[in-house]
């Protein structure tokens, strides 16, 4: 039994509006079914704990992620951290992380996370800007994301990342940088910062015409993403991964849990999870996206499966390369080599050489990790590999 952290996700499917650009499994309800929705959550969670592959192991992290958790009530919440608890070995410094958008979030609500066991709150800012939060079509404005800050802070959370978005149609580097600079004043432990995609299937998609021409090309985008990271670093934010700055200590273990490619439960509409096969291949499952169609299917199976598949090793290998080379560090060689039974020259080194060659990559005896230049260059990356 492999003995890597476990990590646990729970998504939260709920929103109060489908934001334009977002393809995340979000549902607007005007009253979600909280009580079977719980039900259901408490069901699964019981049916992963007992299957081989997880049981006795021990859970390092724990994220409530959505749609909108913070409009969950705060029993919910509790009620899951409970049930994790008596059915898992639970890791003494556990990172309990619950997304929050403000403008859903009083203080009451924060208390009563808080006293659940929330440790970490990650807040849906995106912009300090008006305008730009019109257009992403976001509920809350700035003077909101101040006032959720300061309640957050004085309930007692003391670690919380802030997820800020650019590339906004005709935002400017310094339009950018006065966001960035504000969301700094704040003073979280965290930072979050991803250029807007146009995901296929969303609405935004459907209307891309009319913002194809005011979106950065790549060479501005580029420049977002450098001056971040300067701007960060001075702050004192170490980029831990390519979107990813935290101060000393604050580095979120769940998701540098995913990059590092550890096990994960995820239970939830829409949810997936993933375990390692002994023959070095993985396992993954995804859940049924619809509540409705979740709650009927968990509470009555205490599972909803939607679909699964057995990745062969050299597909996990590569799929582990892909998360690897997102992390500051990159791929350690040596942990590499003990997962997969091959060195990942071995198995890459036809994608990894040309790339070093291009100064896009860099190799030393413990790690393999992009270069400045390679930073946007990640997915080209591992598609290679991918499609090796
Ligand atoms: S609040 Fe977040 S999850 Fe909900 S619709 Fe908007 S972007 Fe999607």
């Amino acid at each position: 039994m492999t003995s890597s952290p476990l990590l646990l996700y729970v998504h939260i499917p709920y929103c109060v509006h489908k934001c334009h650009y977002c393809d995340f499994n979000s549902h607007v309800r005007a009253e979600p079914d909280w009580e079977h929705y719980q039900h259901a959550l408490l069901r699964e969670l019981a049916y992963w704990a007992a299957e081989p592959q997880f049981s006795g192991r021990k859970i390092s992290s724990i994220f409530f992620g959505g749609g909108t958790p913070s409009l969950a009530p705060p029993s919910l919440i509790s009620s899951v951290i409970k049930q994790t608890s008596n059915l898992f070995e639970v890791d003494q410094a556990v990172e309990i992380s619950l997304e929050a958008n403000p403008g859903t979030v009083d203080a009451s609500y924060f208390e009563g996370f808080k006293a659940a066991g929330i440790n970490r709150l990650s807040m849906g800012v995106q912009s300090l800007n008006n305008d730009e939060l019109k257009w992403l079509e976001r509920i809350h404005d700035r003077d909101q994301v101040f006032e959720a800050f300061t309640h957050a802070r004085a309930s007692g959370f003391d670690n919380i990342n802030l997820d800020l978005m650019y590339g906004l149609p005709d935002q400017t580097v310094d339009g950018w940088m006065d966001t960035l600079h504000e969301a700094i004043r704040l003073d979280p432990e965290h930072l979050s910062c991803y250029q807007l995609t146009v995901e296929p299937y969303t609405k935004l998609a459907t209307n891309v015409d009319a913002v194809a021409d005011r979106l950065p090309d790549e060479d501005l985008a580029l420049k977002f993403l450098k001056l971040t990271r300067t701007h960060l670093a001075d702050a004192g934010y170490a980029a831990y991964e390519i979107s990813n700055f935290a101060k000393f200590g604050f580095h979120c273990c769940h998701n540098d849990g995913y990059w590092r490619y550890h096990d994960y439960i995820g239970i939830g509409a829409g949810a997936s999870g993933k375990w390692d096969l002994p023959d070095a291949g993985v396992k993954r499952y995804s859940n049924i996206r619809q509540p409705e169609k979740y709650i009927e299917a968990a509470t009555q199976n205490s599972l909803a499966i939607n679909s699964d598949e057995i990745l062969k090793c050299k597909k996990a290998a590569a799929e582990a390369f892909w998360l690897g080379l997102r992390r500051n560090n990159g791929i350690n060689l040596a942990v590499f080599s003990e997962r997969f039974g091959e060195d990942v020259n071995t198995l890459f080194g036809d994608v990894i050489d040309p790339w070093v060659q291009r100064e896009c990559l860099e190799v030393n005896h413990q790690h393999l990790r992009l270069t400045d230049t390679g930073l946007a260059l990640a997915d080209a990356i591992a598609e290679e590999a991918i499609a090796l």
